[in-house]
């Protein structure tokens, strides 16, 4: 379908890109990858008034690393993630993550902060911030803010955005290099998004499990960190009984609702499996 009429606009600079987001009344959006607004726009779902490109602003493209940790400019492209080799080592579960969105051709345009501001509840970069406790940088009329991303995601396709507020970074705190981690998903093709996904990560601490963090996406209205499962092996060894636990722990965390995809039974089921070989992985 053709897209509806819109103005279009390419600012070099972030305040040009911040000013004409505010000067629409709530009906400009930032365009990115363009890989769903666009898709949004033909099905009649967006009918944004102006589209601001973003793909001017090169200090949003930008990959750092440093002691704290990494920073993701909001337009690096899933591509440049995966290119990047340096995150193999500083954000693992990251490159774990992102291998599974979508085909080549999505991941040559779409980017990080288009997929968190997308808020799809089935995407693995949200599940990422989430696990990791990412901080998210934004800037709008009112000026610069971050928000933690356990409170940016609000429901399906919503976020704790303003209209004229901007992604601009998307912080990752540092990485141990001994940490352990396991990134599982199911999907019906690859590339597909997620029927569920769990996402970990533990620091070994003698044989027991310190500083668990464990998230899930495809199994609600947002992703979701599972204290649950957390609770269960924080102290713990990764053995039978601790996986069975902690798989039941997680099928019991969530209720998603039924979709055309599956029953919300079985995404149930799916996350405890998710979890489980995410677990096993790590663990190896
Ligand atoms: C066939 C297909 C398969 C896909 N499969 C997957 C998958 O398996 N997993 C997955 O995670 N994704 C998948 N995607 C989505 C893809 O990853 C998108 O690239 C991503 O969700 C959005 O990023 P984008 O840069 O394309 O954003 P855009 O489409 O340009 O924008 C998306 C939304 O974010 C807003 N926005 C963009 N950038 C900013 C910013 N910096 N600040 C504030 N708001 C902003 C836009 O205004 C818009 O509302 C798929 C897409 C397609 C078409």
């Amino acid at each position: 379908m053709k897209l509806p009429a819109f103005e279009y606009a390419c600012p070099t600079s972030l305040s040009e890109a911040v000013a004409l987001l505010a000067s629409h009344d709530g009906e400009a959006k930032p365009l990115a990858g363009g890989q769903s607004l666009v898709p949004m726009m033909a099905f009649r779902v967006a009918s944004p008034s102006l589209l601001v490109d973003l793909r001017k602003l090169a200090e949003l493209r930008q990959i750092k690393i440093s002691e704290d940790g990494v920073t993701l400019g909001a337009t690096v492209r899933w591509r440049e993630i995966l290119d990047d080799q340096r995150l193999r080592t500083a954000q693992p579960l990251l490159v774990a993550a992102i291998e599974h969105v979508a085909q080549y051709q999505i991941r040559n345009r779409g980017t990080c902060g288009g997929s968190i501001a997308h808020a799809d509840p089935a995407a693995e970069m949200p599940g990422v911030v989430v696990t990791c406790d990412a901080k998210i940088a934004v800037t709008g009329k009112a000026g610069a803010r971050v928000i933690d991303a356990a409170n940016f995601f609000e429901g399906p396709l919503m976020t704790a955005l303003q209209p004229d507020e901007i992604i601009t970074e998307i912080r990752l705190p540092a990485w141990p290099a001994k940490r352990r981690f396991g990134f599982q998903e199911f999907a019906r093709r690859r590339g597909d998004f997620a029927l569920a996904a769990a996402l970990l990560f533990y620091d070994d601490d003698g044989g027991k499990v310190r500083n668990a963090h464990v998230g899930a996406v495809g199994v609600g209205d947002t992703p979701l960190r599972l204290p649950a499962v957390e609770q269960v092996l924080n102290g713990s060894v990764i053995d039978e009984t601790t996986i069975n636990k902690a798989e039941a722990a997680a099928c019991a965390s969530v209720d998603p609702n039924d979709d055309i995809h599956a029953s919300g039974a079985y995404r149930k089921a799916l996350i405890g499996v998710m979890v489980e070989r995410a677990l096993r992985a790590a663990a190896a």
